[in-house]
């Protein structure tokens, strides 16, 4: 089986050629500059590789509805030149074969699922904290779409006592995106998230808002595991504090051993490291070649 993966990203786009293993035999990386340009890379890079089927995982928000004549679209982006951009439209007109196409969270949680930290289980909940935030929510062994997807970044969240930053999300201000994503970092503390030391109180605030989200998550959702990545959470040492905050916050409500003997096994980076995105593309894209041999 040889089935084609793109990780879009705002950044970069990824693409790659797996199998149903989540074997990754090749890949390649390119920045993310207009439309036409990068989707032209991702159709010469499949080109020459006799792909069955084409996985993608997007930055959003995009258009899940199959019966939306806007369906395989990027919506409402403020990327320039993204905004109402027909991914799935463009791509078909190169290569006749079944596509699978979620969001960029959506995709990483089904891969962490597949071959990943969730592997066997029938649930799981994926954030991203890196320039935004992201949650992709894979439940009762499928991805939640409903009206659009899950937009778990932008929850409110309660202020931290000791945090005067307004917040930088430009539709919430003080949501968890525009308070705990890399950005918000740096704006809050006048320097990048990645040159803040391990002990400077950034950490704690951090996890303090990343724990008030993964309780909501639990409390709504209830899933067997949550897997944390993006850059952010490069910061390994914010998985204990998260982890701490999240069984005071819940304050022995949920008698499980997921939360209070377990839960350094609960909530968890991705098993998949840095290719839990493709890979996740990749399970779209076998999941696309099933139901169209359904
Ligand atoms: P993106 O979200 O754009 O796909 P990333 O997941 O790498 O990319 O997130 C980028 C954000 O993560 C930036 O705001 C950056 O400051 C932050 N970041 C990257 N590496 C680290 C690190 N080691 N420690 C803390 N923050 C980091
Ligand atoms: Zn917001």
């Amino acid at each position: 089986m040889r089935i084609g993966a793109i990780e879009a990203g705002g950044t970069k786009f990824i693409c790659g050629v797996g199998n149903e293993r989540g074997d990754i035999f090749e890949k390649i990386s390119f920045r993310t500059t207009s439309p036409e340009e990068t989707l032209g890379q991702a159709v010469d890079f499949f080109q020459s590789r006799q792909v069955e089927a084409i996985g993608i995982g997007s930055f959003g928000p995009i258009n899940l509805q199959q019966n939306s004549p806007k369906y395989g679209f990027i919506t409402t982006t403020p990327k320039l030149g993204w905004s109402d951009c027909n991914v799935i439209g463009m791509l078909s007109h190169h290569f006749k074969v079944p596509f699978g196409w979620d969001t960029d969270v959506n995709a990483a949680a089904l891969g962490e699922a597949s071959w990943g930290a969730a592997k066997g289980l029938n649930s799981c909940a994926y954030y991203t904290i890196g320039t935004g935030i992201g949650l992709g929510v894979f439940i009762e062994g499928r991805l939640v779409h409903g009206i659009m997807h899950p937009e778990g970044g932008h929850i409110a969240v309660k202020r931290h006592e000791l945090d005067a930053f307004d917040g930088n999300c430009p539709y919430h201000q003080d949501c968890l995106e525009g308070m705990a994503a890399g950005p918000a970092i740096e704006a809050r503390w006048n320097r990048r998230a990645e040159q803040i030391p391990e002990d400077h109180e950034a950490w704690e605030m951090e996890a303090y808002y990343i724990a008030q989200a993964l309780v909501s998550t639990i409390l709504t959702l209830s899933p067997e595991k949550i897997i944390l990545g993006g850059g952010v959470m490069n910061q390994s040492h914010l998985f204990a504090s998260i982890r701490k905050h999240v069984q005071r916050m819940l304050n022995g409500y949920l008698n499980i051993d997921a939360i209070t003997s377990g839960i350094d096994q609960y909530i968890v980076p991705p098993a998949l490291k840095e290719n839990a995105g493709i890979c996740g593309a990749l399970a779209l894209g076998i999941q696309a070649l099933k139901d169209a041999n359904k």
